[in-house]
C-alpha cells in the first residue's frame, strides 16, 4: 500500500508539480490548497508525512505544525517546510515548532522527494513497527504481543506503549505524558496518568514478574529496557 503523503500548498503549479513526482515516486499525495481545509484533513486521516507550505490562506503552516505536533495521533508524523528564501527567522521558528525539516523554495523535485524518504526513514515509518525486549508493537494492526501472547490494550494504553516504547529508556513525566497522550487542550489529572499505566502493566505482564514499566519515584515513568 503506498503511503499517503499530505501536501499543503496554494501554488497551483507547485501543487501539480508534487502531485506528479511523489505519484512517480510511488506514494500517495493527499493536496489541500489551504490551511483549514489541511487541519481538517489532519482530523479524519493521518498521512505518512506531511509536506507544508509556510505562507498558506487559512492557519498558517507553523499553527499547523504546532497543532500537529499537540495532538497525540499526529505527534510523531514527520513535517518537511517549505519556505522561500531569505526567511532565516521563520525556518528557525518552524524547526522550533516542530517541523523535522525544511526546503527552501524555489528546489528541486528530486532533492525533495529524497527528503521525503530519508524523514520517511527516519521516523521508523514504512516498518510501523517497535520492538523491545519480548514485546512487540504493529502500529499499522494496531496489534501487540508479549512472547506469543496477544496483549489487547484499550486506546489510550496502547498509545502510552507507543509513547514510551519509541523512546526505551527515556524518563517522562506525568505532564509529558498526558501532553503527548492525551493532547495539550485536554484536560486531565496527572493520577489518571498513573490509573492508565495500572492498566497497561496488567495487559502487559499478567503473572509474569518481569515489569518492563519503571516507576521513577517523584518523577514519571520510563520503558526499562533491561527487564528481562
Ligand atoms: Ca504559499
Amino acid at each position: 500500500m503506498a503511503q499517503r503523503i499530505l501536501v499543503v500548498e496554494d501554488e497551483d503549479a507547485l501543487c501539480t508539480l508534487l502531485e506528479y513526482n511523489l505519484q512517480a515516486a510511488g506514494f500517495e499525495p493527499i493536496i489541500v490548497r489551504d490551511g483549514d481545509e489541511a487541519l481538517l484533513h489532519l482530523r479524519e486521516d493521518v498521512p505518512a508525512l506531511i509536506i507544508l507550505d509556510w505562507m498558506l490562506p487559512g492557519t498558517s503552516g507553523i499553527e499547523i505544525c504546532r497543532q500537529t505536533r499537540a495532538r497525540a495521533e499526529t505527534r510523531a508524523v514527520p513535517i518537511i517546510m517549505l519556505t522561500a528564501r531569505g526567511e532565516e527567522a521563520d525556518r528557525i521558528r518552524g524547526l522550533d515548532t516542530g517541523a523535522d525539516d525544511y526546503v527552501t523554495k524555489p528546489f528541486s523535485v528530486s532533492e525533495l522527494i529524497a527528503r521525503v524518504r530519508a524523514n520517511l526513514r527516519r521516523s521508523g515509518a514504512g516498518t510501523e513497527v517497535l520492538q523491545a525486549g519480548d514485546i512487540v508493537m504493529d502500529l499499522e494492526t494496531h496489534r501487540v504481543h508479549r512472547g506469543e501472547r496477544e496483549i489487547h490494550l484499550g486506546p489510550t494504553e496502547f498509545r502510552l506503549l507507543e509513547c514510551l516504547m519509541r523512546r526505551p529508556g527515556r524518563v517522562y513525566s506525568r505532564e509529558q505524558l498526558l501532553d503527548i497522550v492525551w493532547g495539550r487542550d485536554v484536560y486531565v489529572e496527572a493520577r489518571t496518568v498513573d490509573v492508565h499505566i495500572g492498566r497497561l502493566r496488567k495487559a502487559l505482564n499478567g503473572k509474569r514478574d518481569t515489569d518492563p514499566l519503571r516507576t521513577v519515584r517523584a518523577t514519571g515513568y520510563a520503558f526499562d529496557e533491561t527487564y528481562k
